[in-house]
């Protein structure tokens, strides 16, 4: 399927904005407070956005939960119905933009859209497009056992099972080693 620059980004962005949700209890959350969402907001270069308020911050983490039921939903029809809550709770206004000196491309939140309903209606099309394209089963979350974080696999073969292969699978496949080698000379 093609993916152009900004469904990319907002892939991202989604992603990263599940991943923010602490593992365990001893991992302080990735939005824990105002500033911590006004970061974020510059880090994913999210356009339009006005001052943030405590309101935001809620909203936001309201919105990340609903986008975190996304990524573990078993099939389409499920992940189908929590994308079309979200995206007809933000409201959407599709219109085409350059800005920034990306190429054109649609953007679906209405103007002056608070951040949530931002993030709401922009990754929420991004996912409704995956979807459509008998993709959803690319949106996962990472098999690890102490993990669990949220990512899309853009593996040719939707082989991916680890959110990355460098950290998690690596984290595996030694563990598996040191097992049959504890075994061996057992
Ligand atoms: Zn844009
Ligand atoms: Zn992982």
């Amino acid at each position: 399927m093609l993916i152009t620059h900004d469904t990319r980004c907002a892939l991202d962005t989604v992603v990263d904005l599940v991943n923010t949700v602490p593992d365990d209890d001893t991992t302080p959350d990735g939005l824990a407070d105002v500033a911590a969402l006004g970061d974020f907001v510059r880090n994913h270069k999210v356009s339009d956005v006005g001052t943030l308020s405590e309101f935001d911050l809620a909203a936001v983490r309201k919105v990340r939960g609903r986008f975190a039921e996304v990524f573990a939903a078993p099939d389409a029809r499920s992940a189908v119905m929590t994308i079309n809550e979200l995206v007809a709770a933000a409201g959407t206004t599709p219109r085409l933009t350059d800005h920034d000196g990306f190429d054109w491309h649609v953007h679906y939140f209405a103007p002056g859209a608070s951040v949530a309903d931002h993030l709401a209606a922009d990754c929420g099309m991004a996912l409704a497009f995956f979807v459509v394209a008998g993709e959803q089963e690319r949106l996962r979350r990472c098999e690890a056992p102490d993990c669990r974080r949220a990512f899309v696999d853009l593996s040719r073969n939707r082989s991916r099972r680890y959110c990355d292969s460098r950290t998690c699978g690596n984290r595996l496949h030694v563990a598996a080693y040191r097992a049959r080698r504890k075994e061996a000379a057992g």
